[in-house]
């Protein structure tokens, strides 16, 4: 018998919607019910929460350039001095921040977010630091915020970059200087980025007149770290460096940008704009100002005498941008410490990571086509607009291959003006197919796969003995390179390479972690040495006789091959002179 009651009212399906939001009324009641009963238990107090919003920016504005200061800062002190006479040669009022140090950081800790990467603590309590500087030196906290701004880069990610924007405007709000404005140049955004009548213009002169200073900045650093381990007395490397930058920053200061002829843009009508465009591009390409400004500081340099059988481990710097880049406190003063135990330190260039960006973009689009939003791929039949396509993407990659090609060129332009001292740019798509098999080159953020390719690529091509991987605490994309380059260490057995984790505390724990690795790779400087000795049946005091009878070798500009197999300078330089001599004798029989 069934059991079944019929509902003598059968519902309506508005009436079944009015009960079902009923019951959900009632179990929602009751969820807050017993979530404040568990909370009160608890001792949870419920708080009001006020989350951080970016505050609405005011503006910086054409008329207020004369009075006001454009604040940057986090790179080192050679590409600063230029990039702040490139920004005076382009009519700004402009001052470095100092090198950030430990008390920076404290303060970024104090002021900023919990839980950021240690860049972001550094960066961002040295600017707060700044700012309390000038306010201790009697300037009111008001006239600081309307007549200084801080221009730095920004991203949108995906690691902590693209935080780097909201973690200054809240600390500099909790520090007390609200309404301090943070101007942002954004790495994808290309070589115009605002208005005529913008306070900072982001034209492309003000991009040239920076890619000009960081890329001679680049250079002018690399050399100096090249020299400074040989000089033969103490202190000349520096000072020549001293003098030259000083003479490259008014160098900069005085170079005003290129502009059309007021008659010719007249003649050209509407076309004067892309004119100077084009006109600025030639300039940068076939002009030659920066050229015998950078030959007079090469000449500078080559009157320092050096030693080059002195037996120094090269140590390849790679890392995370920030930490690889600072001389200061952010990196444990690595540099100069490990000047100081006795290696050769090979900087990393800021043009690695500008090509890098290019290079990515180039891989976007590829990875991209066809699969933009929205896009539909033309029937076979419709041949034209599926060549209109093709000819669309092809004219987006040639112009960004362009680019890096001009970058390329122009960067060792300089290179050449100061003796090719210093390395070549690393190819992006050697590096690429080097770091791919370990890390996935899509994955973007932080140097993404060049930690893992930088590594494989200066062991195997043997211009480092060692690589120092410096790396921030909380740094994301450093920490999954890290994962990778176990991989990469047990696959290339002779390799010696070494992470260094920097912060604002432990630096004695790195240094000595530092110390362990460097021993290895002095052993590793010292065989070879020995090694080429031996090879080429020459002693050392024969070595230093050819020297001495050669004073030309003595100088910075003279050219000793790269042998293959051979890593250090003075082993590179026994082969060299052991074929010296072979020639020599030859020529006299
Ligand atoms: S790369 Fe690392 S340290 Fe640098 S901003 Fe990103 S998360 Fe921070």
């Amino acid at each position: 018998m069934s059991t079944q009651t019929v509902d003598p009212k059968p519902q309506t399906s508005a009436n079944l919607v009015q009960i079902g939001s009923a019951i959900e009324d009632t179990i929602q009641q009751r969820l807050a019910e017993e979530r404040s009963r568990l909370e009160r238990e608890a001792g949870v107090a419920t708080r009001e929460v006020h989350h951080f919003k970016r505050p609405a920016e005011r503006h910086f504005t054409r008329d207020q350039r004369a009075q006001t200061t454009l604040l940057f800062g986090g790179l080192t002190w050679k590409h600063e001095k230029l990039v702040h006479g490139a920004l005076v040669g382009l009519g700004y009022r402009a001052e470095a921040v100092p090198t950030p140090n430990v008390k920076a950081f404290q303060a970024g800790k104090e002021y900023g977010n919990n839980g950021q990467c240690n860049p972001t603590y550094f960066t961002v309590g040295n600017l707060v630091q700044y700012l309390q500087t000038l306010e201790e030196q009697g300037i009111p906290k008001q006239e600081i915020i309307d007549r200084y701004v801080f221009f730095t880069a920004g991203a949108c990610g995906p690691c902590r970059f693209g935080m780097y924007e909201a973690e200054y405007r809240l600390a500099l709000r909790n520090a007390g200087f609200d309404g301090f404005r943070v101007l942002l140049f954004q790495q994808s955004g290309g070589l115009s980025q605002s208005d005529a009548e913008a306070g900072l213009e982001m034209n492309i002169d003000f991009f040239l007149g920076i890619l000009n200073s960081l890329n001679c900045g680049d250079v002018m650093n690399e050399v100096a770290y090249a020299l400074r381990p040989f000089e033969v007395n103490s202190g000349d490397t520096d000072r020549i460096l001293d003098e030259s930058m000083d003479y490259l920053h008014e160098v900069f200061r005085k170079k005003r940008p290129w502009k059309l002829d007021e008659g010719m843009g007249k003649y050209l009508g509407g076309f004067s704009d892309t004119a100077e465009y084009v006109g600025k591009f030639v300039n940068q390409l076939k002009g030659d100002e920066y050229v015998p400004a950078l030959e007079r500081c090469r000449d500078s340099f080559n009157h320092i005498d050096i030693d080059r059988l002195r037996v120094k481990p090269i140590v390849k710097i790679t890392g995370e941008f920030w930490a690889q880049t600072t001389e200061g406190d952010g990196n444990f003063n690595m540099f100069s410490f490990l000047e100081r135990e006795g290696a050769q330190v090979l900087v990393e260039p800021i043009g690695t990571w500008i090509m890098y960006m290019i290079h990515q973009v180039i891989q976007k689009y590829k990875d991209f086509k066809g699969l933009e939003e929205g896009a539909v791929l033309p029937p076979l039949w419709k041949l034209g607009t599926r060549a209109k396509i093709e000819f669309g993407f092809r004219q987006k990659v040639a112009k960004l291959k362009l680019a890096e090609a001009i970058f390329k060129s122009e960067y060792h332009k300089i290179v050449n003006a100061l003796g090719g001292i210093a390395h070549h740019l690393a190819d992006q798509y050697e590096l690429q197919r080097l770091g791919h098999p370990f890390y996935n080159s899509r994955a973007g953020g932080g140097e993404g796969h060049l930690e893992v390719a930088k590594n494989i690529y200066y062991s195997n091509k043997d211009l480092a003995h060692m690589v120092l991987s410096l790396k921030p605490f909380g740094c994301m994309p450093s920490t999954q390179s890290d994962g990778a380059q176990s991989a990469v260490v047990s696959g290339y057995k002779d390799m010696i390479y070494l992470p260094v984790e920097t912060s604002g505390e432990g630096e004695i724990n790195a240094h000595s972690r530092v110390q362990m690795a460097l021993g290895e790779a002095k052993n590793k400087a010292k065989k070879e040495f020995a090694a080429a000795l031996e090879e080429t049946h020459l002693t050392l005091d024969q070595c230093r006789a050819w020297v001495e009878a050669n004073p030309e070798s003595k100088r910075p500009l003279y050219r000793v091959p790269h042998q293959k197999g051979v890593v250090g300078g003075a082993a590179n330089f026994v082969h060299h002179i052991a074929a010296r001599m072979a020639n020599e004798s030859a020529r006299a029989n």
